[in-house]
């Protein structure tokens, strides 16, 4: 727990920095894509209160910003921008309170977003690993139903939530493959977009992910996407539960584009070997 306070703090400080240094300057031109798990008021660190999501919703949109989905941001980087006021929306993992919470608030706004699923776990044959207690999912039918409504598109996010990293090649084939092959038959259109789990990959994991008809992958390091950012390696950046509103405005503006100090041993604690290095030779962040 002191790991999330320390984390906590770390981002305050750098969120200050920011705000003393930004007014004025603009940070560098590109396209920010920010990710979410839960919006709950369930005691879960992956868990945002509604009430801060409505504030962060309503900050983007007193502010005229674009809200995208993961597909469309990347389709807007093809075309050269411009990335002014435009941010991109994820959602990772497929839980309910999305549809619950998020999904109202984002659609009174006009706002989109993609929600990266685990057909294996919807399905219920696996089960995300650091719940005791999952919270629950969407179901198939819910997710067919939301993703032909379009302020939610639904892409791929593994079979199974592993680190793909400590897979034999079969293996990840068979979760990057499967996930996108177990998608396309439920929702019945192509699914274009997958999202590392939890971020961890290396040039295996990217090299099966273009083979298998990707055409956009999203990453967990921070920073920011232009036009020539590795469409399989797109840069993110977390809203974490204790975000304020200036956390979550430097987040999008700029002020969060590098990795904390800590992260790199952070993650490793948390996901074991390779977390936190796994992505390092492709998306060229520094920890
Ligand atoms: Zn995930």
């Amino acid at each position: 727990m002191s790991g999330y306070l320390l984390k906590a703090a770390a981002t305050r400080a750098r969120s200050a920095a920011w705000s003393r240094r930004a007014n004025g300057s603009a940070e560098p031109d590109g396209l920010r894509i920010l990710f979410y798990h839960r919006v709950s008021d369930d005691r879960d660190e992956l868990a945002v209160s509604p009430h801060n999501f409505r504030r962060q919703m309503d900050y983007l949109a007193t502010e005229s910003y674009r809200v995208a989905d993961v597909v469309e941001a990347a389709a807007l980087m093809e075309r050269g921008g411009p990335f002014r006021r435009t941010v991109g929306l994820s959602f990772d993992d497929g839980f309910l309170d999305v549809a619950e919470e998020a999904l109202p608030i984002l659609a009174e706004r006009g706002f989109r977003a993609t929600v990266f699923v685990t057909p294996g776990v919807v399905d219920g044959w696996a089960s995300f690993s650091w719940y005791r207690s999952q919270p629950p999912l969407l179901g198939w039918e819910e997710i067919v139903d939301l993703d032909g409504e379009g302020t939610l598109r639904f892409e791929a996010h593994s079979l199974t939530h592993p680190n793909l990293l400590t897979l034999r090649d079969t293996a990840a084939h068979e979760e990057i493959n499967g996930s996108k092959l177990s998608l396309e038959a439920r929702l019945g259109r192509p699914v274009v977009a997958f999202s590392y789990p939890s971020g961890l990959f290396g040039a295996r994991e990217r090299g099966l992910v273009a083979a298998a008809g990707f055409h956009v992958a999203v990453s967990c390091e921070p920073g920011v996407n232009s036009s020539g950012t590795d469409r399989l390696a797109l840069r993110r950046r977390q809203i974490d539960r204790r975000d304020g509103l200036l956390d979550f405005r430097a987040k999008v503006e700029g002020g969060h584009d590098s990795p904390l100090p800590l992260r790199g041993v952070y993650r490793r604690r948390r996901y074991g070997m390779g977390a936190g290095t796994g992505s390092l030779r492709l998306a060229s962040s520094r920890e």
